[in-house]
């Protein structure tokens, strides 16, 4: 998605050597709701004939961009929650996580009350690394018995192997901005 990359190349910030892409002035910290909002009609036209039933996202970063898209869908969005809870019950589907940026693994939940095998589930996330965060996702779709149609996503690190794992399980990825490479020094390169 040209206007994503645009303005990546913009006011991205390259951090940690690197590794990290800040984009606190847009997308995550501070939101552009007009891009939020293409990026939305984006994910839209590319899903849109796979008769979505539920959006599935993590918190926090995901939930904006979530609900704009499911605007497109007219569906409704659920976010996975954080948990810090040790007596994780039976009433909610749960996984783990590796956090990229923080490092540490914890657990997330979903109310089975909300995602069953009735749904077809399309997850949305704002970054794609590692494939941490999206395989929690699977997991929980797959708990669920649910149908899972694919996941869109706004940034793939593609130098990290996420995309290729979880591309290599027959799974449906759409990045509107695939970064082939990254570097303080020269910049961002788009695959
Ligand atoms: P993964 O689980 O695929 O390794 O990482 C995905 C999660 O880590 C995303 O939900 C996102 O919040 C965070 N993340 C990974 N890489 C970056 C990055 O370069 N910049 C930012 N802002 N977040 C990232």
């Amino acid at each position: 998605m040209k206007l994503l990359e645009e303005r990546i190349q913009k006011d991205g910030k390259i951090r940690n050597g690197g590794a990290v892409l800040k984009v606190d002035s847009f997308l995550n910290h501070q939101i552009d709701v007009k891009l939020y909002n293409e990026i939305g009609k984006e994910f839209f036209r590319l899903f849109g004939d796979e008769k979505v039933t539920k959006i599935l996202t993590i918190e926090a970063s995901g939930i904006g961009i979530a609900c704009i898209a499911g605007q497109y869908f007219d569906v409704p969005v659920i976010f996975a929650k954080k948990s810090k809870s040790k007596n994780i019950d039976g009433s909610v589907y749960t996984s783990k996580v590796e956090s990229f940026t923080h490092g540490k693994v914890y657990d997330i939940i979903v109310a089975r009350e909300f995602l069953g095998p009735e749904d077809r589930v399309l997850l949305i996330d704002d970054f794609l690394a590692n494939g941490s965060a999206l395989n929690g996702l699977i997991q929980v779709v797959k708990s669920a018995g649910a149908t899972l149609v694919g996941a869109g996503i706004c940034v793939e690190k593609a130098f990290q192997p996420g995309g290729d794992l979880i591309r290599g399980q027959g799974i449906r990825v759409e990045s509107l901005a695939r970064i082939e490479s990254m570097s303080e020094t020269e910049g961002v390169t788009f695959c």
